[in-house]
């Protein structure tokens, strides 16, 4: 973690979960999981924050709020898809109302699978999401000697 350079803030968002993987992101900011401890707050601001956390598919009803959040958050940024529903609609997939997973309307750095995710499985993605985020903020300054990342590149979950 030596090559965070300023507390990361993350931005959550519940697109269509049954609400299971977001009990589940509460628990890593409670004192028992404790995300801050990488210096990571939770804000309620798009354009305070540099990771965006979705929770649940993308339907016809919300595509337009994740794509405003998304755009108003600062350059760069990632995204973490947390949980199969935001990683291709999992079991609601075949849903009428289901477009997909997150990255049917938003590019996706992560994609974190579980149903529901657990804290452990979270934290690591928001980890991992630091690594990308910290690649994008290297390759905006033009920085090719900043500490390597040890990001994997992003899988993705299939139901
Ligand atoms: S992945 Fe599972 S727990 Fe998470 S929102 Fe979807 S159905 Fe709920």
């Amino acid at each position: 973690m030596s090559y965070v350079t300023k507390s990361p803030w993350v931005i959550h968002y519940d697109g269509s979960s049954c609400n299971g993987c977001d009990i589940e992101v509460l628990a890593c900011l409670t004192p028992m999981y404790d995300v801050e401890r990488f210096g990571i707050i939770n804000t309620g601001n798009p354009k305070h924050a540099d990771v965006f956390l979705v929770t649940g598919s993308v339907n016809e009803q919300n595509k337009e709020v994740v794509k405003q959040i998304y755009s108003q958050m600062p350059e760069p940024k990632v995204v973490v898809a947390i949980g199969i529903c935001a990683n291709n609609g999992g079991v609601f997939k075949e849903c009428y109302n289901i477009l997909g997973g997150v990255d049917t309307v938003i590019p996706v750095d992560v994609y974190v699978p579980g149903c529901a995710a657990r804290p452990e499985a979270i934290i690591d993605g928001v980890v991992k999401g630091l690594g990308v985020l910290q690649e994008k903020r290297n390759a905006m300054n033009g920085n090719t000697a900043a500490p390597a990342i040890d990001a994997e590149p992003a899988e993705k979950e299939e139901a």
